[in-house]
C-alpha cells in the first residue's frame, strides 16, 4: 500500500494558485497519471484556489490551506479558506451561478470540479469559511 501527504500553508494570490497546481502535479507522479488526469486534476486545483483568492478572501489577505493524500491510487485533496463563507452551497454549485458576473466570472468552477473528479463536497459557513474536499482515482485502466 502506498501512502503520502503533504499539508501545505499558502498565502492567498494568484501567483500561489500557479505553485499549488505544480506542487500537485509533483505530487501525483509517483501514481504515473495520464496527461488527461494531470489536465483535470490542474484545472479542479485552480478553480478551487481561484475561488478562496477571489471570493473567499475577496483579493485581500488570508491563507489558504491545501492537504493532499494519496492512498494507493486514490488522489483526495482539501481546499480550506477561513475567509467570507457562502450562504447558500447548493445555489453556488449550480451552473453559471456566480456572485460576480460583472467580474468576468462565468459561474463554472464548481461544475469543473465535479466533472473533472470523482467525488467533490463543500463545507462552508458565513464569516468563518469553506472547505472543498475532492478525490480522484488515478489510473483506474492500469
Ligand atoms: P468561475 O469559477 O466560472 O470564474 P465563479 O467563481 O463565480 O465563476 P464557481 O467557482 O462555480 O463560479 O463558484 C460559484 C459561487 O460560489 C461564486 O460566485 C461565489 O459566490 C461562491 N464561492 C465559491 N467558492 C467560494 C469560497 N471559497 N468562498 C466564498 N464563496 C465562494
Ligand atoms: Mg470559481
Amino acid at each position: 500500500m502506498y501512502r503520502n501527504k503533504i499539508k501545505m500553508e499558502i498565502d492567498s494570490n494568484s501567483y500561489n494558485e500557479g505553485f499549488a497546481r505544480m506542487a500537485t502535479v509533483a505530487f501525483l507522479a509517483p501514481l504515473d497519471p495520464t496527461l488527461d488526469e494531470i489536465a483535470d486534476i490542474k484545472t479542479a486545483i485552480s478553480e478551487a484556489i481561484t475561488n478562496c483568492v477571489i471570493h473567499g478572501y475577496e483579493g485581500g489577505e488570508g491563507i489558504i490551506y491545501m492537504n493532499m493524500y494519496i492512498e494507493d491510487n486514490k488522489f483526495s485533496v482539501e481546499i480550506i479558506d477561513n475567509g467570507v463563507g457562502i450562504e447558500d452551497i447548493d445555489k453556488a454549485m449550480e451552473p453559471m451561478y456566480t456572485t460576480k458576473r460583472d467580474a468576468e466570472r462565468s459561474g463554472m468552477g464548481f461544475c469543473f470540479m465535479e466533472a473533472f473528479m470523482d467525488e467533490l463536497k463543500v463545507d462552508s459557513s458565513v464569516g468563518k469559511g469553506t472547505t472543498i474536499f475532492m478525490n480522484k482515482y488515478i489510473n483506474k485502466m492500469g
